[in-house]
This record gives C-alpha cells, structure tokens and sequence, in this order.
C-alpha cells in the first residue's frame, strides 16, 4: 500500500514514512492509493477474532510495509486488558484497558447499539489511537534503521494531551512534552496531566489561552535554529495530532470490529446496512467510518452530529464552509472546532482525487475562512452523510432522557450523537436500520455537566467535580471506570508554568540542549 499527498506532491510514500513524517510537505494529507475490500470469508473470519487479531488483521491491510512481527507487537502492547484485581497504578506500570472487549457494545434496545470506546486509560475515545501511535512510530523507526530519539510536542485543550501522555509514557525511544493553557482545561483534564508518571514524559502549562499555547508549539517547529541543535543530537520532532495516519488507520478498526460483534449477536445478517452516527469534532472519527464503508462495512447514512459549532452541518446541507462565525463553549469541548483538518481528506475521495480544485479550497479557507463546492458534490455528500445539531439545552436533555429510559449513562459528546440520531429519525422515518451511536467518553469524565443533567439541582451543590462524580456514583449505580477512580489521589508530578513566548525553554533545559547553537 502506498500514500500519497492529498495536495498533489510528487511521490508516494510507504506507511512507515507517512506515519514518521506526519504531514506532507505540501501542507497536504497522506492518503492510501487504494481501499482493500473485505471478503465474506474475511468477515467471517472477523467474527471469530478477538479485538487485538482484527485490529492486527485490518491495520497489515495498510502497514504492509511493517514486517509482521513488528505489527504484532504493536497491537499486543496497544490493546492489553487487565482486570481490576490484577491492575496496579504505580510508576512504571502500563495503564491498559478495563474491558476484554476493548470496544463493547451496549444494545439501548434491539435498533440501537452503542459503541463504548472510552475503556482506555484516559476515559475517552483518543485512547483507540493514541495507545498504538507511540509503538507505531518507534517501530517504523526502528525497521527503517533510522537513528533517532522522538519528541513529542503537543499543544492541548484538554482530552488529546492525557491520551497523548499515557500513550507514549515510558515506551523508549520516545519523549513526550505536554503543553497546556494554565486557564483552558477543565479541572479533571488539568487533574490528568499533572499527576501523569513516567520516565519520559514532562507537563508544562502555558501562562495563555489555548490559542498562545498552539501557535507557541508551531513556532517551536518552525525553528530552524532549534531544530537544527536537536538534530545534531538525534532527536526527532514529532506531533501527535488527529491527522497523521497512525492515528487514522486504528480508528477503522472499531467500526470493522462493531459490524463483526453485531453479526455475532444476531442483531443483523450479513449485507444488512447500518447508520452509524458519530459525535464530530475534527472529522476525524467519522472519516474512519467512511473508510470502513469504502472497504465494504454496509452503511446506510453516516450521521454527522454537531454540537452549537455546527459549521459542519451547514457544509452538508448547503454546501459552504465558512468558519466566520462566533465559537461557542460548550459542554462537549472535544467538538468545539471551526476547522475540522480531516474534512480535506473525505473531499479529496468524494471529489475524484482532484488535487488542483482541493488546493484552491484550502487556499480559501486559509485567506478567507470559507469555501464552496458546487450542486453535484454537494449531492454527492447527502448521499452519504446526514447532519444536523444538538444545542446545550438539547445536550443535557438528552443525557436525562437515556438515563431515564434505558438506565444508562451517556457524557455530553455521545448524547450530541444520541440527540442527532434522534432527529435523524424523525426527518426521515427511518427507525428500522440498525444503527451504532459512537460513545467517545465515559460520563465520569465530564461529571459536572452529567450531574446537573440526571440529578435534583436542589440536592447537591456543584462545586468539586471529585465530590460529585462520587455522588454520582452513588446515586446510579454505575460504575466510575478505573481510569477516573482513584485519580484524586494521584501526587502532582508536574508543576511548571511557562510564559507564552518563552516556550521552548523547558524544552532546551529538559532535553539538555545546549543553548549555544548560533
Ligand atoms: C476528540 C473527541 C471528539 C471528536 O472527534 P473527532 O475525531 O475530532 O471528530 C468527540 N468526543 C470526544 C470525547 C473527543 O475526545
């Protein structure tokens, strides 16, 4: 399997190297050259696979250049689960998965499955990907003989930095630095961070918004000087961000898997065509079921579900991108997004691999915020997705509403998709198809909003998220997953503050560079 840039780059690429690299040097997506279609000999095969052998059977598809072995290990120390009794939290130890299953369904009933894929150590859905990116990346250079030492730099609001930390810490061959607005994450993500173990992995909050942070990590990147010292001393800069490929290609996985466990549980025969529908942020979620429909997943309508930044509803139904419009904080942060950087990817397949039209696009939407496509692609579109948003007052409505009626409790992102679903059903008719509601975080992970949404506002006061996820608790009977458990325990380990435009000194000091490479 080769890539290519979406942009139209000259060359093609081996997955060890898209996944090294990250971007294209064009400012363009790697994209595969081809889809493989599975068989029905393949499907049945799936069905009596374990999570780490399908995703071992589905990631060799598109990894053909990792040799086999490589693989194995890869996904073995990715997906590990262990049970409570044996799982010890110390330093050093690996956090894994909490359920067998790795991506369980839940059936709400005998139409609706859902699909939790929040079991991973940081409670949401980035674990999927980022629990295999690191060992992704350390084996594409290790099998190419490179010679060099990853640092991973990210800039975070919130969920992807934990999953990026847990991910990489302590694999060797890698170091991670976190970057964080001291005033822009939520006080569990906050929480997360800071407390996070490992040999490699430093924490450093950023006297800014997350707008100074990101542009702070770009600028490091962008430092010919600096990267010219880290070079000579073998490390690699690297990021982990929701575009590389490593991160695409796992998140195929779980939909391929959730199809073979439906056929498992008799909820649909073979050919029979699903909705899934996905709480959307960065597009990158979704595309992932887009890809597994290229590759002969039967889907129906791929439900695009938007909370108040609904800029990609809009896009669906008219066919303009414009992201001048006001931002809103809500209670489902992960989508709170205006440019979602996967989309260009899906217009490059919808639109006959036309590199020229997508550069003229992206052109725009850099100068001006906007773009549009023209009738045709537009229907193209509809045909494959239907999109619509859930408001705030809608999202805690929806959160009440599934506990109510089915005893169980969705975080705000997954009920955005609950709520969607719903209106799906309603425009169309539509309620026979089976469908897979994608749920991409435990609710303990964003007690507060779920507390106000299922309990007596008069009953409890909401103040510390610690408390109230315990009371939560209490009051339902469900569960707090172990990865959200004990973390009020946890010592800080980390508790640096930088200035926004003095950001790579902590790095220099804590990779050692010698500041006197002018
Ligand atoms: C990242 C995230 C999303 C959005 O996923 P995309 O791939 O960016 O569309 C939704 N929910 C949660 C909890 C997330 O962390």
């Amino acid at each position: 399997m080769l890539y290519r840039s979406s942009r139209g780059q000259e060359g093609e690429f081996t997955s060890a190297q898209v996944i090294k690299q990250g971007i294209a040097a064009d400012g363009g997506l790697f994209v595969p050259d081809h889809f493989p279609v599975l068989t029905k000999n393949d499907w049945l095969r799936l069905q009596d696979m374990d999570y780490k052998e399908r995703a071992f059977f589905i990631l060799k598809l598109y990894l053909d250049d990792y040799p086999e072995q490589e693989l194995i290990k890869c996904v073995d120390l990715a997906y590990d689960f262990q049970p409570d009794e044996f799982h010890g939290a110390s330093e050093g130890s690996k956090e894994c998965f909490d359920h067998p299953q790795i991506a369980p369904l839940q059936p709400l009933n005998s139409f609706c499955h859902v699909q939790e894929l929040w079991h991973g150590p940081t409670g949401a859905f980035k674990d999927m990907a980022l629990q295999i990116l690191p060992h992704l990346m350390t084996a594409s250079i290790r099998f190419t003989e490179e010679e060099s030492h990853i640092v991973i730099l990210t800039a975070t609001s919130g969920d992807t930095g934990k999953a990026a930390l847990a991910g990489f810490c302590n694999v060797p061959g890698t170091s991670i630095l976190v970057y964080y607005p001291k005033k822009g994450v939520s006080k569990i993500q906050e929480w997360q961070m800071i407390t996070q173990p490992g040999n490699n992995v430093k924490v450093v909050a950023v006297d800014g918004n997350f707008d100074d942070t990101q542009r702070g990590v770009k600028n490091i990147f962008a430092d010919n000087r600096l990267l010219a010292g880290l070079n000579k001393q073998q490390f690699k800069l690297s990021s982990a961000n929701s575009i590389n490929w490593g991160r695409l290609a796992p998140q195929i996985v779980y939909y391929i898997s959730a199809y073979a466990d439906l056929l498992n549980n008799k909820a649909l025969n073979w050919g029979d065509s699903i909705n899934i529908a996905v709480p959307t942020g960065n597009f990158g979620n979704i595309l992932a079921a887009y890809y597994a429909g290229k590759m002969g997943l039967p889907v129906k309508k791929l439900i695009c579900a938007a909370n108040s930044n609904n800029v990609l509803t809009d896009f669906i139904a008219t066919g303009q991108y414009n992201r001048n419009r006001p931002f809103y904080q809500t209670m489902s942060p992960s989508m709170d997004i205006l440019v979602s950087s996967n989309l260009e990817r899906l217009l490059y397949e919808i639109n006959g691999h036309d590199h020229e039209q997508l550069k003229l696009w992206m052109r725009n939407l850099n100068e001006n915020g906007a773009y549009s496509i023209n009738a045709e692609l537009r229907k193209a579109l509809q045909e494959i997705f239907w999109s619509a948003y859930c408001n705030e007052e809608e999202t805690a409505s929806a959160i009440k509403y599934v506990w109510e009626e089915y005893n169980y409790l969705i975080d705000p992102h997954t009920a955005v998709g609950f709520n969607v679903y719903q209106k799906y059903r309603q425009a169309t008719g539509d309620d026979n198809t089976v469908t897979l509601l994608i749920s991409t975080a435990s609710p303990y992970k964003f007690s507060y909003s779920v507390a106000r949404s299922v309990m007596d506002p008069d009953s409890y006061t909401f103040d510390d998220e610690f408390k109230l996820a315990a009371r939560l608790e209490k009051i339902t009977n469900k569960k707090i997953p172990r990865s959200l458990r004990d973390i009020a325990k946890y010592p800080v380990l980390h508790n640096e503050t930088c200035e926004r435009d003095n950001m790579e000194e902590p790095l220099r000091r804590w990779l050692n560079l010698t500041p006197d490479e002018n």
